[in-house]
C-alpha cells in the first residue's frame, strides 16, 4: 500500500497571528471602500471623455433594448474558458425560444496559437453545432457574436481587440478587427451566408438579456473567469465620440473595470502580478475574478507552509505549481475540503483544514465586497441617492456558485446604503449571453433612432451614502 504522508498543524499560536495578519492585509475598510467608489467616479468621468484613464469606458452602439424585439440568431459566445453556440428566436414581450445551446472547450494551445486557428476552431464548432441541431440555415443566417475581451467598438457589427486578457495571447488579433477574422473563417469554412450582425460582449448581452425582461435593468456584471461590467449611459454624457453625434438616448457603456486599480493591492497581489501574462494590468479582475482567486490563496498557502505553519512544512504537488489550485476547488471545497484527498492529502488534520478554508474564506470575501463596490460605483454613477429601482443582470460561475458570495455582496450594499440597498436587485442571467446577444442584434438597427424615454436620475457626479 501507498505511503501516506501524515499532515499535522504546528502550534496554534503562529498560525492565529499569521491568519490575522493576512486577514488584515485582504481587509477593506468601510472607507477603504468609499475611497474605492470615488476613484471609480473619477476614472468613470475621464474614461467618458477619452482622457487616459484605468476604465475605457466603451460605447457599444448598442441602445436600450425594450423588451419587444423579436428575430431569429446565431449566437456564439467565447468567453474565456468555454465557447458556447447557440440559436434562438426572440419571440418578443421577454420570450425566447432556444433551438439549441452547445458548449466547447477551448483547447490551451489555441489561447496562445495564431488567430486563424481560433477562428477556424470557432466556425468549425459553429457549423457542427448547426449540422448536429438541423438548423434551417434559410432561417438562421444572422449571427450576433459575444467576443468577451477589450474591444473598442467601431460601430455595432465591427471592433478591434485592443488586447488580449484572461491568459490569452493569440497572435495576430490585437489591433485588428474580430468580426473580419469571424467572417473570413466563416467563408473558409463555407458558411459565408451567415451574416455577422452584432459584434458584443458577454457584459453587454448579460444587460441586453436583463433588459429584455425587465425594464429597471440597468447594469450587466460578469463574475466568471474573469470580471466585468457595463450600464445605460446618456449618450450626453459620452464625450469625444464625433461617431456618436447622431444618437439620442442612452447607450450601453462597456467600463472595463477589470483593469481598475483598486489601489488596494498587497504583497500577493503584487506577486501573483509579476508572475502573470500581463504584469501592471487587469488590477481588479486579479483581486476578484475566478481566474485569480484560486492562485492568491495558494500564494497564501506556500507562504503559511514555508514558515512551517501547515502541513508540517511539506508543500504537497497541489500547491507547488503556479495556478495548480483553482476557484472551482475553492467553491466545492468550503466545508468538507474532499480536494485534499484527491490531491492524495490524506489525514490532514482539523487545524491545518480550517487554516486553508479560513485563507479561503479572507480571498473570497475580499473579491465580493470589490464586485460590490463596483456595483455600488456603477449604480451611484447612475443615480447618486439611489432612488430608483436598480436590476444588476449578473453571469459568471464564481456569482452563481461560490458558496457564500451572493450574500457578501448584498452585505456591502447595505454597509454603504442601509435599506436603500434593497432597490438594487441582483439577477443572475444564465445564458444571458448568447440571448442578449441575440437581444442586441435585434435591437442594433432601430436602437440609435430610439425614443424609449430616459429613465435617469438627476446628474450628480460624485458618491454620497448615508452611513456617518
Ligand atoms: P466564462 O467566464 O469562461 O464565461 P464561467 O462563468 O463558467 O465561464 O466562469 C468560469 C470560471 O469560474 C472558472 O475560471 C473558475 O475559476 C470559476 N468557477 C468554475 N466553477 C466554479 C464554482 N463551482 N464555483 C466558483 N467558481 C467556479
Ligand atoms: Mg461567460
Amino acid at each position: 500500500m501507498k505511503n501516506k504522508v501524515k499532515y499535522r498543524s504546528a502550534p496554534g499560536v503562529d498560525v492565529e497571528v499569521f491568519l490575522a495578519d493576512a486577514a488584515e492585509e485582504f481587509k477593506i475598510s468601510h472607507v477603504g471602500i468609499i475611497e474605492i467608489i470615488q476613484n471609480f467616479h473619477r476614472e468613470m468621468e475621464r474614461g467618458l471623455g477619452r482622457e487616459e484613464s484605468t476604465l475605457k469606458m466603451l460605447p457599444s452602439f448598442a441602445g436600450r433594448p425594450s423588451g419587444k424585439e423579436t428575430g431569429d440568431f446565431l449566437a456564439i459566445d467565447l468567453g474565456g474558458t468555454n465557447l458556447r453556440v447557440l440559436c434562438i428566436s426572440l419571440e418578443g414581450n421577454g420570450r425566447y425560444s432556444l433551438k439549441a445551446a452547445e458548449r466547447f472547450v477551448i483547447p490551451p494551445a489555441l489561447m496562445g496559437g495564431q488567430g486563424a486557428a481560433l477562428f477556424d476552431y470557432i466556425a468549425d464548432c459553429l457549423k457542427a453545432s448547426v449540422e448536429r441541431n438541423k438548423i434551417n440555415a434559410c432561417i438562421f443566417q444572422e449571427l450576433a457574436f459575444t467576443f468577451s475581451f477589450p474591444v473598442e467598438q467601431l460601430s455595432i457589427s465591427s471592433g478591434k481587440l485592443i488586447q488580449w486578457t484572461k491568459g490569452f495571447t493569440v497572435a495576430g488579433v490585437e489591433g485588428n478587427d474580430v468580426v473580419q477574422l469571424i467572417a473570413e473563417a466563416l467563408k473558409r469554412k463555407g458558411l459565408e451566408f451567415i451574416h455577422v450582425a452584432a459584434l458584443t460582449n458577454d457584459t453587454a448581452s448579460t444587460l441586453a438579456a436583463g433588459c429584455y425582461g425587465d425594464p429597471a435593468c440597468d447594469m450587466g456584471v460578469i463574475l466568471g473567469t474573469g470580471t466585468n461590467a457595463c450600464y445605460l449611459e446618456r449618450i450626453a454624457r459620452i464625450r469625444e465620440r464625433p461617431e456618436l453625434t447622431d444618437w439620442r438616448g442612452e447607450m450601453i457603456v462597456n467600463t472595463e473595470w477589470g483593469n481598475f486599480d483598486a489601489g488596494c493591492d498587497n504583497r500577493f497581489d503584487r506577486m501573483l502580478d509579476g508572475a502573470s501574462l500581463n504584469p501592471k494590468k487587469q488590477h481588479f479582475e486579479k483581486m476578484v475574478s475566478g481566474m485569480y482567486l484560486g492562485e492568491l490563496a495558494r500564494l497564501v498557502i506556500v507562504e503559511m507552509v514555508e514558515k512551517g505553519l501547515l502541513f508540517e512544512g511539506i508543500n504537497p504537488a497541489v500547491f507547488s505549481v503556479a495556478y495548480s489550485l483553482t476557484t472551482e476547488q475553492m467553491a466545492k471545497t468550503k466545508e468538507a475540503m474532499a480536494f485534499l484527498n484527491d490531491f492524495s492529502m490524506h489525514d490532514v488534520s482539523a487545524a491545518d483544514r480550517r487554516c486553508v478554508s479560513e485563507v479561503f474564506r479572507i480571498v473570497s470575501e475580499r473579491s465580493a465586497r470589490l464586485a460590490s463596490a463596483g456595483i455600488a460605483a456603477v449604480v451611484s454613477w447612475m443615480d447618486a441617492d439611489i432612488e430608483l429601482l436598480h436590476t444588476i443582470a449578473i453571469d459568471g460561475s464564481l456569482f452563481q456558485k461560490y458558496p457564500g458570495y451572493q450574500a457578501c455582496m448584498r452585505t456591502l450594499l447595505s454597509e454603504l446604503y442601509g435599506e436603500r440597498a434593497n432597490r438594487i436587485s441582483f439577477v443572475p442571467v444564465s445564458d444571458g449571453s448568447g440571448i442578449g446577444a441575440a437581444v442586441v442584434a435585434a435591437v442594433a438597427d432601430a436602437s440609435h433612432t430610439s425614443s424609449s424615454p430616459l429613465r435617469v436620475a438627476p446628474d450628480k457626479v460624485f458618491y454620497r451614502c448615508d452611513t456617518e
